[in-house]
């Protein structure tokens, strides 16, 4: 089972992918994760990443897309893979539809995260993140059990550079114009499935494991 996951910066699609590798035993895919690895690395994706996330801004879409097939051509997914923010314009879509083709592969189910926009904020301004495995927390609604260390790694949570007010506002509106539409896209071809991303982070988990049920 291959899995597209979308939604607003903050929606939860690291979350429920996490949920998803554990019950399915799929492979997360987070293009977010993959440019963070490539900026501490250095190489040269990263350089270029870094820019633009620091702003709040895409990467551009060759960038991204010649990362992810890069990442996709190494097919090492047993039960399948799940996209974690990745596609996230019209354009990544397209090129994903053609890796699909040439890779031979399809995806199965395209899950949608709906959120409400002052909630948002609220998830991003409180996010955690683990610097060794990617986990996220919340000061708030989801803290790890002791402060500023992951639950399951033992790992170093930090804040994100790109979480600071000025830098969230801009990722929120980049979704409204560059992402937002892909709703549209994959509501065309028939193959959107809307989630309730404002409930409990069990109860939107429940919701896209019926959802995955009935197909
Ligand atoms: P969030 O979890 O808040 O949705 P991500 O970790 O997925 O954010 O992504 C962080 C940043 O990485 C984005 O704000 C953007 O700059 C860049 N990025 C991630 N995925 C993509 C993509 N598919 N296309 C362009 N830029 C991306
Ligand atoms: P995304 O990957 O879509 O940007 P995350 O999964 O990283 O989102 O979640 C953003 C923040 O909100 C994290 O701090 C996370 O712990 C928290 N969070 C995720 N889902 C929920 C939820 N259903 N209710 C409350 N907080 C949530
Ligand atoms: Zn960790």
């Amino acid at each position: 089972m291959n899995i597209i996951l979308m939604g607003p910066p903050g929606a939860g699609k690291g979350t429920q992918a996490k949920n998803l590798v554990k019950k399915y035993g799929l492979t997360q895919i987070s293009s977010g994760d993959l440019f963070r690895a490539a900026i501490a690395e250095e190489n040269s994706y990263g350089v270029i990443a870094n820019y633009f996330i620091k702003h709040g801004h895409l990467v551009p879409d060759d960038f991204t897309i010649q990362m992810m097939r890069e990442r996709l051509a190494k097919k090492d997914w047993e039960n399948g893979f799940i996209l974690d923010g990745f596609p996230r314009t019209i354009i990544q879509a397209r090129e994903l539809e053609s890796i699909c083709r040439e890779f031979g592969f399809q995806i199965d189910a395209i899950i949608n995260l709906e959120c409400d926009f002052e909630n948002l904020k609220k998830r991003l301004a409180g996010r955690r993140t683990c610097k060794q495995c990617g986990t996220t927390y919340h000061v708030l609604f989801n803290p790890s059990k002791v402060a500023g260390v992951c639950d399951k790694c033992g790992g170093e949570l930090y804040q994100r550079t790109d979480e600071s007010e000025e830098a969230v506002a801009i990722r929120l509106n980049t979704y409204l114009h560059q992402t937002r539409p892909l709703i549209g896209y994959y509501t065309a071809k028939g193959s959107l499935i809307n989630i309730n991303g404002d409930q409990s982070m069990e109860d939107v988990f429940e919701d896209i494991e019926k959802s995955l049920e009935v197909r």
